[in-house]
Order: structure tokens, then C-alpha cells, then sequence
């Protein structure tokens, strides 16, 4: 069992990491990659580095002086802290690692993007004030079938095919709207402002998504276009 599992390898998580690491303890330190230090062009306000320093050059340094003593950074998310008898059960992917003790270093967040489904379950409430609905993300069920598949299956059965998809997308669709009110409102019950986005952000991310369609074709050539034009027709 390890004396303390550490989650977050950001500056607070990593500073912890060698000061228990230092004093013999059995230390380990779960991190899932978004330390907001990696963002910092060069902080100038940290002890020590009086000519400044860049947040990943900090980082690695912070990573390396912990490695010296035993805590080597694991890159897991944690899902799940279980507590026990006996100190903690935590939960990674794949995995449960027994603790006597757990320091929760994960940090904040300014913004992110996801659906009203992810938001609710990461409990963004804890963390963000205020979520635009800007459909960027939705839940979908889509019935995907192999063209050569279903062109090799006999007519009655292709016929029973397609009609199965077709009531599993009516379905799907049905869901989705029915989710997508119920995790705005829970979202809403706890608390966060639930609003659309203004003109200026929509404009925003249409933007992005010609970029990202205009990047897209450019790999995907015409049958990519053939994709695209169909979809803009079904709008
Ligand atoms: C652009 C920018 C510039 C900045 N400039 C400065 C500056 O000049 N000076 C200054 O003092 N501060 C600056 N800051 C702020 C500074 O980055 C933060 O104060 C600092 O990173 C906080 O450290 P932390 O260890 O608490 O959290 P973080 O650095 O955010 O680290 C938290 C870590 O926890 C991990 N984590 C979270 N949840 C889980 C989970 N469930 N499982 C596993 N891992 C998890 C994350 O992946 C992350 O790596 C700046 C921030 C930004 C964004």
C-alpha cells in the first residue's frame, strides 16, 4: 500500500510529490496531461528563477527532482477515490491502487468544451459558472453498416436491415432530445447559468468548423466533398 497517492502533477502536486517523496514515503502520482503550468510562456514570479522560466521547462524540471526520489509521474486518470477501513481504494482505468492517505492536487479550469452529457457527469458545476449551448457536442446513436456488407446479404434481409436502422435512428434522435433538456436542467438545478451563445461565439466557432472542414477535404479529396455537399443539401 502506498502512503500517499497524489493526484495531479501540476506544480501543487509535484512540489507535494517531493516533499513526502524526500522523507522516505512510499509516494505515487496520478496524472492525466492538462497541467494549465504547461500553458505559461515563461512565469516570471517563481521562487528561484529569477530570469523567468517556461511552464513546461518547470514542469519537466519539477518531474525530474521528484523521479530523484521514487515519485515518477503515471499518466492515468483517476475516475474514482473509494474510501476504506483502511485509507483509500483509488480507481484509475484498468485498475485500483490502495493508499493510506490521498492529496487531491487537480487543479482548476477556466473553460472547456464538451456536451450537457460530459458536463454532467464531470460535475463542471464544481469548477464553471456558466455553459453555452452551443451544440457543439450531441449524444447521437447512428446505425453504421459496411456498404459491401449490406450489399451482399439477400433483398429480404437488407430490407429488415435498413428498417431496423431506420427505427434505431428515430429512436436515437428522440433520446437525444429528451437527454439533452434533462442534462441542461440538472446542470441548471445545480446552480449554473445555462445560456446561448452570443453572436460573436457562434461566429467564432462557425469559423473553426470551415477550418476544420476546409483541412478535412483537403486529406479526403472528392469523395470527402461528396460527404460535405450531402450534408449541407439535408440543412
Ligand atoms: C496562460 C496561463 C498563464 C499563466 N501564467 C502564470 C504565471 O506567470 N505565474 C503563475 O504563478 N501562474 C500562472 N498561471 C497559473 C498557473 O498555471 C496555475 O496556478 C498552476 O498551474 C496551478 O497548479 P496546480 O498544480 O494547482 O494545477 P495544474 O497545473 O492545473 O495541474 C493539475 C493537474 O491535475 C491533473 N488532473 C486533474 N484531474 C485529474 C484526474 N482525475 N486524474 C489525474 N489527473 C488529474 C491535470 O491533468 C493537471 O495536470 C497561468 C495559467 C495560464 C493558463
Amino acid at each position: 500500500m502506498d502512503d500517499c497517492i497524489i493526484i495531479g502533477a501540476g506544480p501543487a502536486g509535484l512540489t507535494a510529490a517531493i516533499y513526502l517523496a524526500r522523507y522516505h514515503l512510499a509516494i505515487r502520482l496520478f496524472d492525466c496531461g492538462s497541467s494549465r503550468a504547461a500553458l505559461i510562456p515563461r512565469t516570471n514570479n517563481h521562487a528561484g528563477f529569477p530570469d523567468g522560466i517556461p511552464g513546461k521547462e518547470l514542469l519537466q524540471r519539477m518531474r525530474d527532482q521528484a523521479a530523484r526520489f521514487g515519485a515518477c509521474r503515471e499518466e492515468r486518470l483517476v475516475t474514482r477515490i473509494e474510501p476504506k477501513k483502511t485509507g483509500f481504494a483509488v480507481h484509475v482505468e484498468g485498475g485500483e491502487y490502495p493508499a493510506r492517505a490521498v492529496l487531491l492536487a487537480t487543479g482548476v479550469v477556466n473553460a472547456f468544451m464538451s456536451s450537457g452529457a460530459t458536463g454532467y457527469d464531470s460535475k463542471v458545476w464544481e469548477s464553471l459558472t456558466h455553459f453555452y449551448d452551443t451544440r457543439a457536442w450531441i449524444p447521437r446513436n447512428v446505425t453504421f453498416i459496411n456498404k459491401a456488407a449490406l450489399d451482399s446479404l439477400d433483398k429480404p434481409t437488407q430490407e429488415a436491415v435498413l428498417k431496423a436502422a431506420k427505427v434505431a435512428e428515430e429512436r436515437g434522435w428522440k433520446l437525444w432530445e429528451n437527454k439533452t433538456e434533462w442534462y441542461h436542467d440538472e446542470i441548471k438545478k445545480k446552480g449554473m447559468k445555462v445560456l446561448q451563445p452570443s453572436p460573436e461565439l457562434a461566429a467564432g466557432f462557425k469559423k473553426i468548423g470551415e477550418q476544420l472542414t476546409a483541412d478535412w477535404l483537403k486529406r479526403s479529396g472528392a469523395e470527402g466533398q461528396a460527404v460535405i455537399d450531402a450534408y449541407k443539401k439535408s440543412l
